[in-house]
């Protein structure tokens, strides 16, 4: 208690005293990376005067626009020079929704270069503390979002009135959390419903973000679940869904980023699937979306065969070429053979 009341001090302390404050978060960002780094930009301009910048590795989708239009921020691929004279030319800066620097893909080397303060808010396991000048780090919440939640509230000029924290910025962390709980499905603790009601006491429009994330889908998202569903999804043994979408097919369903986002949940709805997986092609290497029900763990999986990581029930990864497969048509038999390995493997991830 103490202690976080010690972390809530030098956060505020680092705020008062920086001169540019930078924030950053992952890679292919989704509901929850955009959602935390809105929700801090907003509380910094709103209730600190600070003007801060957000820098994203590579573009937001489409999907997330409805968040994405809020925010002051940078696309890393789009401006590398900018983003890295932003990250440079700071004295905090302030990191969202990853553990490490390497899931900031091309930033890592200029992230770890960075000779600002370092703050880390987030909920993946093993973060890497030592990396950072004050971590933030909880896997016993639903997303980054309910993390920020707590720290915003924990400050001297919110001190648990969250309706003093400025309209976008609760908008912001309700997305977030609703995005990394599928809904409120997933990751749910007691926390995640205080503070989901909470923010609803405040007045966020709950209705207006289920709208805008779940109900505005274009026909070609319908039209490539349906055929992904019903003609690309092989039940592997042991109960593993694997989907994969070659780069020919995702050119002929003609989706943009982001609009994939929740196949992967689909095949868990059938009894007999313990894991699924969706693998896409995205330029050169095959993309993993891994997600598992209690009792198979997606991040040991992520781990051991797909260079990645992730939470336990929620992973990701990927099969490079040529250093895993010579193409992408190999990735189907790679996936099924990874599979066959990881439930062979003793205790591997596997507790029943
Ligand atoms: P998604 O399937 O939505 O892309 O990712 C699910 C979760 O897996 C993310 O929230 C993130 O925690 C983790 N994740 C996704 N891709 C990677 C990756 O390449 N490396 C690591 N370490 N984690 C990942
Ligand atoms: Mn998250």
């Amino acid at each position: 208690m103490h202690d976080e009341a010690a972390k809530i001090a030098a956060l505020d302390s680092l705020i008062k005293a920086c001169g540019r404050c930078v924030i950053v978060t992952h890679t292919h960002p989704d509901g929850d990376a955009v959602g935390s780094s809105l929700a801090l930009q907003s509380y910094l301009q709103g209730c600190r005067g600070i003007d801060a910048p957000v820098v994203v590795p590579n573009s937001i989708p489409d999907t997330l626009a409805f968040l994405g239009a809020g925010m002051k921020y940078i696309d890393a691929e789009a401006e590398p020079q900018k983003a890295a004279s932003l990250i440079g030319g700071c004295d905090l800066l302030i990191c969202l929704d990853f553990n490490a620097f390497r899931r900031t893909d091309q930033l890592e080397g200029i992230l770890v270069g960075c000779k600002a303060k370092k703050v880390l808010i987030d909920h993946h396991p093993n973060p890497d503390n030592v990396s950072f000048d004050l971590c933030f780090s909880r896997q016993d919440v639903s997303s980054a979002c309910e993390v920020l939640y707590t720290v915003l509230s924990d400050m001297p000029d919110i001190a648990g009135n969250i309706s003093a924290l400025p309209y976008p910025c609760r908008f912001a962390l309700m997305s977030g959390m609703t995005t990394d709980t599928n809904n409120f499905a997933n990751s749910v603790f007691p926390g995640t419903l205080q503070m989901a009601g909470a923010l609803l006491d405040s007045g966020v429009d709950r209705d207006s973000i289920i709208d805008s994330l779940y109900r505005q889908d274009r026909p070609e998202r319908l039209k490539a679940f349906s055929d992904m569903l019903s003609s690309h999804l092989t039940i592997l043994p042991g109960g593993i869904a694997c989907i994969f979408m070659s780069s020919s097919m995702r050119k002929a369903y003609a989706l943009k980023d982001g609009e994939t986002e929740g196949l992967v949940n689909i095949p868990l709805n059938l009894a007999e699937v313990r894991m699924s997986i969706f693998a896409r092609t995205e330029g050169d290497q095959v993309r993993i979306s891994l997600r598992s029900k209690p009792g198979l763990s997606a991040n040991a999986f992520a781990g051991l065969c797909f260079h990645g990581g992730g939470h336990e029930l929620a992973s990701g990864g990927k099969i490079l070429i040529p250093e895993d497969i010579a193409s992408e048509n190999e990735a189907p038999a790679y996936i099924a053979r990874a599979a066959a390995r990881f439930l062979q493997m003793k205790g591997g991830g596997i507790n029943q």
